[in-house]
């Protein structure tokens, strides 16, 4: 009897943070942390007590009755599809890498990463398809999964025994109650219908003889609170009674063996109202990959926030915590309220201020200096996913910089770490240093040559900027009374000079009069509709003009520096801020 079942999403996720136990192919503990998103990997309970386990799935292995619905003689080895690559899943994607060794034995270019796009989830969730997405993700990807929650009818009081205790088990990756012990037949030994669990076996069976493949998702082992976990069944072995499977979480996860008794016993998951089991029938249709989108997708996304939901202060060491994503943490009784995170690919905001202002942040300034910036001067998205920490204020800033990152802040607005490819800023201090801040890891991605000076130039014009005409327009800013100063005193470089100068010089020499000379310089450019032009002409000629002098004369069309320097200077005078 087949019963379709909707899986409310306790039953969809799977994160392994343990490793194997034992299969037949390998005594030995698995090394990998399968799915492990960093969990620190639990103590492998071994030794006895698996030995123990083993013997009794040998002897009901060789006992089995020759009854049994899907068994075959001895002699027969059963079905088995040779040659399915085995590929090691990221982390939390077991059924997206899964289904990656499937689309390669077909044949197909596709990675874990297409299968988990094709899914849906929002990235921001930080964590791989649960069982309705993937078989969406599939569905979507050609493949005939089927029928997807088979419900196991419970008999008798044992069942609702069982039923009962479930209801309390934890919520997700929870032991169900109905699984029975290794080496048991669960046929006879639970409170479900051990014939529908034996018809639901017959069918990956009957599959398996006509080169279908099953993704099934299984308890991770036979520990209370295991975690469920996607497995790959590629065959059966009547003559030792084993399933053949790939384990996307091990690096030798390739054809392992399980006794068929022990692998029933894991496949089988609580529901709230009895059992069930999971299979996505992997039977290829019309097999269409979609289109990667360029730059960070979000199975990119998906895996940084599984890293980074680890430094968020509210959910650091709350493993269990699934959704991070909107994922302001409960201000419970003592703690500061949490921290939200947002995407403003490819950035990645987190802030303690309230969610709707972070929020606001990631969209309104984020989101649009990169909109703006890539419209006018970067093509390619920043080389990682870098994280926006927009601490509320001073306090917070200092304290966080020192507890996440280990650091003393210099500065009191912000600063970029490249350690941690992270902007890590005090946003009380206003946005103008974070807008700054996202000018430098693009420059660095389209324009790695660029000199300091230019660099430096473009980020502070952008410390005051508005949108004009849907561009992005600097304005003058408190940079401007200094560089009058400097230059009613006479002290300012030349452009020659400036242009010139190395990351040290520019820093250490007269820092404060160079960021405002170069920004100043552009700011000018600007005004002139000249500073687009300068830099796309600036990067195709950078490797016979590294310092852009030359690049800037041809642009404003002086062969005169010093009559030009002097008209800017006047330009300058007359400048107004605020
Ligand atoms: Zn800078």
């Amino acid at each position: 009897m087949r019963y379709l079942y909707l899986a409310p999403q306790s039953h969809m996720a799977r994160r392994v943070s343990r490793p194997a136990a034992r299969t037949a192919t390998s005594g030995a503990p698995s090394r990998s942390k399968c799915g492990g998103s960093g969990d620190p990997p639990r103590k492998v309970v071994g030794g006895a007590a698996l030995l123990a386990a083993a013997a009794l799935c040998v002897a009901v292995g060789r006992c089995a009755p020759a009854g049994e619905p899907g068994a075959r003689p001895a002699e027969a080895a059963g079905p088995l599809i040779a040659g399915v690559p085995h590929v090691k899943q990221k982390p939390d994607f077991c059924g997206e890498a899964c289904a990656e060794m499937v689309l390669r034995h077909l044949g197909k270019a596709a990675t874990q990463d297409d299968v988990f796009n094709a899914g849906g989830v929002d990235p921001l969730l930080g964590r791989g398809c649960w069982t309705k997405e993937l078989a969406g993700a599939l569905g979507r990807i050609g493949f005939k999964v089927g029928e997807v929650w088979h419900k196991l009818p419970v008999e008798g009081s044992t069942g609702r025994a069982a039923t009962a205790a479930q209801r309390q088990s934890p919520p997700m990756g929870g032991q169900a109650v109905a699984v029975p012990p290794f080496g048991a037949d669960p046929a006879s030994q639970t409170g479900y219908a051990g014939a529908s669990l034996a018809a639901q076996w017959s069918a990956v069976q009957a599959d398996l003889a006509r080169g279908i493949p099953s993704i099934v998702c299984t308890h991770y082992d036979d520990k209370p609170g295991a975690t469920e976990h996607f497995r790959l069944v590629l065959g059966y072995d009547a003559k030792t009674d084993e399933v053949v499977y790939h384990d996307p979480g091990r690096d030798d996860g390739a054809y392992l063996r399980m006794k068929k008794a022990e692998f029933l016993a894991l496949w089988v998951l609580k529901s709230p109202d009895g059992a069930m089991v999971i299979r996505l029938r992997m039977e290829p249709g019309d097999i269409r990959i979609p289109q990667r989108a360029a730059g960070f997708t979000a199975a990119d996304f998906a895996q940084h926030i599984m890293v980074l939901k680890k430094k968020v202060p509210a959910f650091a060491g709350s493993a269990g915590v699934a959704k991070v994503a909107e994922a302001e943490a409960p201000a419970t009784a003592g703690k500061p309220a949490g921290f939200t995170v947002a995407l403003a690919g490819p950035f990645v905001v987190v802030g303690d201020e309230a969610p709707e202002t972070v929020r606001r942040r990631a969209t309104g300034v984020v989101k649009w200096a990169v909109d703006h910036l890539k419209a006018d001067f970067f093509t390619k998205d920043t080389d990682d996913i870098i994280d926006v920490w927009l601490f509320k204020d001073k306090e917070s800033y200092e304290k966080h910089a020192r507890s996440i990152f280990g650091d003393t802040p210099d500065t009191p607005y912000g600063y970029y770490s490249t350690t941690h490819k992270a902007l890590i800023m005090n946003i009380q201090t206003g946005g103008g240093t974070l807008v700054h801040e996202i000018v430098h890891p693009l420059m660095r991605a389209n324009f790695p040559d660029c000199p300091t000076w230019f660099n430096e130039g473009l980020a502070s014009l952008y410390e005051q900027c508005e949108e004009k005409g849907g561009h992005i327009c600097g304005r003058t800013n408190w940079r401007l009374d200094g560089l009058q100063k400097a230059i009613r005193a006479g002290g300012l470089a030349s452009f020659k000079d400036l242009t010139a100068t190395t990351d040290g010089q520019f820093y250490r020499e007269g820092r404060g009069d160079n960021y405002a000379q170069a920004r100043y310089l552009c700011l000018y450019l600007q005004e002139r509709g000249l500073l687009v032009k300068l830099f796309h002409e600036f990067v195709a000629r950078h490797k016979d003009d590294p310092t852009g002098y030359k690049t800037l004369q041809s642009v404003l069309g002086e062969t005169d520096m010093a009559a030009f320097q002097k008209r800017w200077e006047a330009w300058v005078l007359k400048l107004k801020f605020p």
